[in-house]
């Protein structure tokens, strides 16, 4: 109980210098219905003003994309009332949880940009506290240990159609009650041999409320409590009386919770604590093409779909970073998204929009040539360099400018030239004039193939030294402009392009999710070439290569010493298009 004084004035305190300024402050012009919640409990002084929320993760796994709309919602929260947000491990499961998760857990809700000061708890501290007050349940006629076997229990306790059946040992006295659960915690038993359950109603409409069980012998040592315990509390138990010893004011949960609340507010009435937390239910995040559920991710990573949690195919926090993304990007996308009360599937679209939108601020532009194509300079002198000028980021003045070797030999993209080009081919073709970003005009006067394949082995072409930096003054038209890099200085790298885990939208749609994952969602490019500014590149650091898109280095890079990339996302924005589809649609 001291623990929870202490927590309760720690938070009381810190609350109380902020709650007058709280009062004051006007609702924000629209606010999701949570917040109305909370700003309707600050009116009315509900928990005193204050506003503690927390972020509850089991560590059975690592966070997906959906715990992060779950994190910048309890987070955010604290932040805009002023109040608390506790990182809480729901621990009560030894045999999933290990401390690899917890770890994970902390680094992702660091990186997303969210700080706990000394507020993280675990359900596993309050184990004592919890046990106490499951005789308190005994000790009122509130709870019983069964002694039915597991299909058993599950036999009796009815469908949604037909009402539950009382166990044969409903009604043990209390005494016998408080003996066996003694019992069951000092390692008497075999595990399923008893169980504790409330008492409850076997009839409710509601089966949550039909006698659930609160504690079950579980003989398997725990990552922080080890061999103390053979007896864990179940989620529902231990849920919502680790809220109110933290003092926690909005118990924010997910919707498939709704059915559970009731049995939530029926512990805390029962055991008439201090503190009765609100639960709050919002509908989880889906994203499409991919599945958001840690039993799914460790399927897949366990069957080898995919290589570890931070592949950069996965929707963990971890993949995501990985391959490239913001945490300014997910933020921004979590409030997009907003919260609401019914279950609907987000268009990954969305997600990669608000990723585009961020780094299309801040990547620094490079060339880099994925599938190379020689060409080679005939009237450039061959040991000739120049170096020309090539701003930063067109969006961000203030990235200045870098300097790029123009040589006789460079490399150009192979679909960037065509032999037969088509109708609206505006690239380089045989005799055709294109501008080499930054460079020059070249104009393609030779074409060498293999002479039995018929493959283009290397393009000969002249420059014009008139257009240097990509311009004309005599005003003549050139309609494609091609990145490229100097055959001389460009830096060999290996990069990854990135599709869809899933092929289907929905990857549940026709059973077996693992059916329908993307045989195509990895292409290793091995031989490709990056200009010299990216010798040095660092593990992380995010570029936009010039027509292509967004890539970042991963972290594989430190192996040896070869450059890898992974291709955040591509430039092609499907969202601004639907937006755009959908703006003109409105006008007419
Ligand atoms: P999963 O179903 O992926 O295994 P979980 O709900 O079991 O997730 P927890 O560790 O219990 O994972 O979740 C911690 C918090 O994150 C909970 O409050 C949960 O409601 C929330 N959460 C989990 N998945 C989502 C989601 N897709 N969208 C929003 N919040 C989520
Ligand atoms: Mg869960």
């Amino acid at each position: 109980m001291q623990v929870q004084k202490d927590k309760m004035n720690e938070n009381q305190l810190k609350n109380n210098e902020i709650k007058e300024e709280n009062l004051q402050k006007e609702a924000p012009q629209s606010v999701d219905f949570i917040r109305s919640i909370i700003i309707e409990d600050l009116k009315t002084n509900k928990y005193g003003g204050r506003v503690a929320t927390r972020f509850p993760p089991e560590p059975n796994g690592y966070l997906h994309i959906g715990h992060a709309k779950s994190i910048c919602l309890n987070f955010g929260i604290a932040a805009e009332f002023g109040g608390t947000c506790n990182l809480r491990f729901d621990d009560t499961n030894p045999c999933k949880e290990e401390m690899e998760y917890v770890e994970s857990i902390k680094e992702d809700v660091r990186w997303l940009g969210f700080g706990w000061e000394n507020r993280e708890y675990y359900a596993s501290d309050y184990f004592d506290q919890l046990y106490e007050y499951a005789e308190q349940l005994i000790k009122d006629n509130k709870a019983y240990v069964d002694s039915l076997s597991a299909d058993e229990i599950r036999e009796h306790r009815g469908t949604l159609t037909e009402p539950g059946r009382e166990s044969p040992y409903r009604n043990r006295p209390v005494e016998e009650n408080l003996d066996l659960f003694r019992r069951m915690r000092a390692g008497k038993f075999k595990e399923g041999e008893h169980v504790l359950r409330a008492k409850i109603d076997m009839a409710s409409a509601n089966i949550n409320l039909r006698d659930p069980t609160i504690y079950r012998i579980r003989k398997v040592a725990h990552h922080r409590t080890g061999d103390k315990w053979c007896i864990y509390p179940m989620y529902d138990f231990a849920h919502c009386l680790s809220d109110s010893i933290e003092g926690i004011t909005h118990s924010i949960c997910t919707l498939e919770f709704e059915n559970n609340r009731p049995l939530y507010d029926w512990f805390l009435n029962e055991l008439k604590v201090e503190n009765h937390p609100q639960q709050i239910e919002f509908a989880r995040l889906n994203l499409s093409y991919t599945v958001m559920s840690k039993r799914k991710l460790l399927e897949l990573v366990e069957g080898n779909h995919v290589c570890g949690w931070d592949d950069p195919r996965m929707p963990t926090i971890s993949g995501i970073r990985r391959r490239g993304y913001t945490p300014e990007a997910i933020r921004t996308f979590a409030d997009r998204i907003g919260v609401a009360k019914a279950n609907s599937v987000v268009d990954i679209v969305l997600l990669e929009h608000s990723l585009r939108e961020d780094l299309n601020k801040r990547a620094p532009r490079r060339m880099a040539v994925l599938q190379l194509l020689k060409v080679v300079i005939d009237n450039y002198p061959e040991d000739k360099v120049e170096w020309l000028d090539a701003e930063n980021n067109p969006e961000d003045p203030s990235a200045g400018t870098r300097q790029i070797p123009f040589s006789t030999v460079l490399y150009i993209e192979q679909e960037d030239f065509r032999e037969n080009p088509p109708k609206k081919y505006f690239r380089l073709s045989p005799g055709r004039e294109v501008r080499l970003k930054y460079a020059f005009y070249i104009k393609c006067v030779d074409v060498v193939k293999d002479a039995q394949t018929g493959k283009v082995l290397e393009l000969h072409c002249t420059y014009d030294p008139e257009t240097r930096g990509g311009w004309s003054s005599d005003g003549r038209m050139v309609k494609g402009t091609l990145h490229w890099v100097s055959a001389a200085h460009a830096v060999k790298a290996e990069v990854r392009l990135y599709d869809n885990l899933f092929t289907k939208p929905d990857p549940e749609d026709g059973g077996d999710f693992k059916q329908n994952l993307n045989p195509k969602s990895i292409e290793v490019l091995s031989d490709c070439l990056v200009e010299s500014a990216l010798a040095n590149a660092t593990t992380g650091s995010r570029y936009q290569f010039l027509r292509q898109g967004y890539f970042c280095v991963d972290p594989d890079s430190t192996k040896d010493g070869t450059l890898i990339f992974n291709r955040t996302v591509t430039l092609r924005d499907t969202w601004a298009k639907i937006e755009k589809a959908q703006k003109e649609d409105s006008h007419t």
